[in-house]
C-alpha cells in the first residue's frame, strides 16, 4: 500500500479489486470498482478507466508507492491531456463533476433572493435527493457526510450560493485543488467577471 493515499480517497468505501484486476490506474489513482466488481465509469477518470481495458498502461501499487505520492498521481492525470472523451460517450468522474457543479451553481444563481417556503422546501428536497443519487458513489457518500456536518442553507440565493461554494471547496481540498474565493461566486456563476470578458 502506498503511504499517501491517491486523491480519489475512496479507500474505505470502494469494493476490493477482483482477482487479477489492477489496484491503481495510469494516473496513479486507485481504481474504483462497483459492487459487481466492474470498474465504475463515473467514479474513475477516463485515463484510469482505459488503463483497465488495456488501452493505457496501469500502475502497480509498488510503482505508485515509489513515486512522490498523491500529488504526483494527480499531476499525471491533469497534465496528461491525452485521454479525452468523445462527446457521445458516458462521462468519467471529472466530466460528470464539472457538469454537475455547473448545474448546481447555476441553480444557486437563479434561486430567488426571497424564496417562498415552498421554494426552500423544493431546493432542500432536491439537494437531499441529489446526495443519494449522485452517480459517483464514493463522492455521494462523502457529500452526505458533508451535509450532515454543514447543514444545507436554502435561506436565500446568497446564502445557498455561499454554502454551495464552501461545499465545492471541501471537495477541492480533498482533491488537492486550489480553493475558490466564495465572495466571487456570483461573478463566476451569475453576472460574469467585472472585466467584461463574459459579456
Ligand atoms: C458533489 C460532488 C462531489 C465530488 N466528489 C469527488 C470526489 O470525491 N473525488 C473526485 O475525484 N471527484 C469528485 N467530484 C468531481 C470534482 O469535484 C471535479 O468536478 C472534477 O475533478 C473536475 O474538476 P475541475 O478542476 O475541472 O473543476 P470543478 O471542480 O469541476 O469546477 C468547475 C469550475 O467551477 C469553478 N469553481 C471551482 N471551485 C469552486 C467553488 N468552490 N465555488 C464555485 N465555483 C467553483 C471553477 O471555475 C471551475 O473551473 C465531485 C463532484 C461533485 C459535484
Amino acid at each position: 500500500m502506498p503511504e499517501t493515499e491517491p486523491l480519489n480517497s475512496n479507500t474505505a468505501k470502494s469494493t476490493l479489486p477482483p482477482a487479477g484486476m489492477p489496484v491503481f490506474g495510469a494516473s496513479g489513482r486507485k481504481i474504483v470498482y462497483d459492487e459487481n466488481g466492474k470498474p465504475c465509469r463515473a467514479c474513475n477518470t477516463l485515463l484510469d478507466f482505459q488503463s483497465i481495458a488495456g488501452k493505457k498502461k496501469s500502475v502497480s501499487s509498488s510503482t505508485f508507492a515509489a513515486s512522490s505520492g498523491a500529488v504526483a498521481g494527480a499531476a499525471v492525470s491533469a497534465a496528461s491531456g491525452f485521454s479525452t472523451i468523445p462527446d457521445d460517450c458516458p462521462p468519467d468522474v471529472e466530466q460528470l463533476g464539472r457538469s454537475t457543479w455547473t448545474l448546481l451553481h447555476s441553480i444557486a444563481a437563479t434561486y430567488p433572493e426571497m424564496p417562498t417556503k415552498d421554494q426552500q422546501n423544493n431546493l432542500m428536497n432536491f439537494m437531499t435527493s441529489f446526495s443519494h443519487l449522485y452517480p459517483c458513489f464514493y463522492c455521494a457518500d462523502d457529500f452526505r457526510d458533508y451535509i450532515k456536518k454543514e447543514k444545507i442553507n436554502v435561506t436565500n440565493r446568497d446564502e445557498f450560493g455561499k454554502w454551495l461554494c464552501n461545499a465545492h471547496n471541501s471537495v477541492n481540498v480533498k482533491l488537492g485543488k486550489p480553493t475558490f474565493d466564495c465572495n466571487l461566486w456570483k461573478e463566476r456563476w451569475k453576472d460574469g467577471w467585472k472585466d467584461g470578458r463574459c459579456d
